[in-house]
């Protein structure tokens, strides 16, 4: 732990790794079953037409050439170190088996890519896709995130996300049960989700051993279903100062070991409809740093282990 008080993604690759690493975001083509009719057609309710990876690199371009051009647009700050392939949009497991194998290994064969980070959905993970995962598992380093956002089932049937959460905890346990990393995604500020529904997410992140998370803040963007509903159905967005006070919170309850990939969202400004405050990214992070400080406490203190 850093003098951050939570275990971020950055003291897990100085500890493991001994350098600064970064992420490339990559789109590999797919679209998600929450989308195309397989499971549901709309996709979940505050997902972005570009399937929540706004950052993305050019799916109409070879992967190899995506790599290139988002480590040109990181050159300025970090020229030579290795790097993630990060496939990030839509259902990045969606697919077949061998499209899957051709995409993930093409991204490991660039002399600077390190390993992959893999989002996905939980229902989206069938034994012959774990079985690739495994094998890149044996020689490379991965992780696998998984997009929960919510324990409340219905909470879930609000936002449309198309699975039971029977179904996350299933997926999590089949790849602990590989030694594959699982990084689990919840969302702070989903309509109905009541008062502590995170906080008790975060201890099943610790039941299920989940090696990261996400914390993302509910973004409102435009051209999404979210936006509809927010106007015929207008519901509480959470203030700047009442955010922090919950990450931290949730910090509290998180096992000490997991890694802290996210603590915030991240959203196009031209796309935010609410909270607008939350395009201070910096100033959130410092408002979480300072709260941790003032509170005297960090990540773990009353952890369920
Ligand atoms: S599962 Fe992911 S990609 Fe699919 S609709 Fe939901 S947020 Fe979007």
């Amino acid at each position: 732990m850093n003098n951050n008080r939570f275990y971020s993604l950055n003291d897990y690759f100085k500890e493991n790794f001994h350098e600064k690493i970064y992420k490339v975001s990559l789109d590999g083509g797919f679209t998600c079953p929450n989308r195309d009719g397989k499971v549901a057609r709309g996709g979940c309710l505050f997902c972005s037409e570009s399937g929540s990876g706004d950052f993305a690199g050019n799916k109409t371009k070879p992967i190899n050439e995506q790599i290139e051009e988002q480590l040109e647009l990181i050159s300025g700050k970090f020229s030579q170190g290795k790097v993630i392939a990060y496939f990030q949009n839509f259902t990045n497991t969606y697919g077949d088996v061998e499209y899957l194998r051709k995409i993930f290994y093409e991204a490991l064969n660039h002399p600077r890519v390190m390993g992959l980070a893999i989002g996905t959905r939980p229902d989206c993970l069938p034994e012959d896709v774990l079985d690739l995962l495994s094998e890149i598992n044996e020689k490379y380093f991965l992780w696998v995130e998984l997009g929960l956002q919510t324990i409340d089932e219905g909470v879930a049937k609000i936002i449309n996300r198309g699975y039971k959460l029977k179904v996350y905890v299933d997926s999590a346990l089949e790849l602990k049960k590989r030694n594959i990393k699982v990084v689990t995604h919840l969302i702070i500020g989903l309509p109905e989700e009541g008062d502590r529904g995170t906080l008790e997410g975060a201890k099943l992140v610790n039941s299920v051993g989940s090696w990261g998370i996400k914390i993302h803040l509910l973004h409102i963007l435009k051209n999404t279903p979210l936006a509809i509903y927010y106007k015929n159905k207008p519901f509480k967005v959470f203030e700047m100062n009442e955010y922090i006070d919950y990450v931290v919170d949730i910090l509290e309850v998180l096992n000490p070991t997991v890694v802290i990939h996210r603590l915030t969202g991240d959203g196009k400004k031209e796309d935010l409809i609410e909270p607008l405050w939350s395009l201070n990214k910096r100033a959130v992070l410092n408002g979480i740093h300072k709260r941790l400080k003032e509170r005297e406490t960090y990540q773990g203190r009353i952890s369920n282990g």
